[in-house]
């Protein structure tokens, strides 16, 4: 078996490793997430040190260890410079909170690059979009995450139902609906007595419609889509409760973009 192989990946998180070592969490395309030890990376010198920042695309030669895998060498695909350098530091909050929501979502390895190129044309959406002035700029930004951390649930199988209420399974009609975390879904008008108030968000026909249409059309539809801002609120609102549920912990990341 060789002793390298190559991949592409994105760069999730670093910490220090011994002493002059850092350990990385890297999204890759062909092993899902793997971690590597690339050494000396905590010294000025080092030749890989400027590949290595969080949110890297980068290319990967990856040696085999015993115990954890080496980096032997790294080169930089994109730096998504647009959210890097946002003056705003709403790029720089997205970029955190990507990484957090993903590494929080996705465990160990796989070999489906379907969830990596999910990412890769979340990133380069949010690169452009970074750069134009929108309205409503910070939660059309949040939205698109949202809807990529949306289509990551569904690839993952944690999937909510959005089209039958959870409990009496008939089809959602759109009106005073709720949206129940415990459940894992919708819940119709009839049945929302039985739930638990703080367990749930209501939802309007609009929120009910994206998160539909979240799991039929591609991401870039999304860009341009109407969306009334009370509903792009209550729809980040949602995935937001839907991360938390998944992950079981609030994510650092999104109460850090929300105080900018
Ligand atoms: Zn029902």
């Amino acid at each position: 078996m060789s002793r390298t192989y190559t991949t592409t990946g994105i760069i999730l998180k670093r910490r220090d490793y011994q002493e002059n070592d850092c350990l990385f969490c890297i999204y890759t395309k062909d092993f899902g997430k793997i971690e590597v030890v690339a050494r000396g990376t905590k010294k000025i010198s080092s030749k890989l040190k400027g590949y290595l920042e969080p949110f890297y695309l980068v290319k990967l030669m990856i040696a085999k260890g015993k115990f954890i895998d080496k980096l032997a060498n790294c080169n930089t695909i994109k730096s998504y410079e647009n959210l890097r350098a946002d003056p705003s530091l709403l790029g720089f909050a997205l970029i955190n909170y990507l990484a957090e929501g993903t590494d929080g979502l996705i465990s160990g390895h796989t070999s489906q690059s379907d969830k990596f190129n999910l990412l890769i044309e979340t990133l380069n959406i949010l690169e452009q979009e970074i750069a134009k002035d929108l309205q409503e700029k910070k939660e059309r930004l949040l939205f698109i995450s949202s809807i990529y951390f949306l289509k990551l649930l569904g690839l993952l199988g944690y999937q909510p139902e959005i089209h039958r209420c959870v409990l009496c399974h008939k089809g959602i009609l759109l009106t005073k609906n709720i949206f129940d975390f415990s459940k894992g879904g919708l819940v119709c008008e009839d049945c929302k007595r039985v739930c638990l108030i703080e367990d749930y968000i209501r939802v309007s026909d609009g929120v009910i419609k994206v998160l539909q249409l979240a799991k039929e059309k591609s991401l870039d539809y999304f860009v341009t889509l109407p969306v009334e801002i009370n509903d792009l609120k209550a729809l980040n609102k949602v995935v937001e409760k839907l991360i938390l549920v998944n992950v079981e912990r609030p994510l650092k990341t999104l109460e850090f973009f929300r105080s900018i």
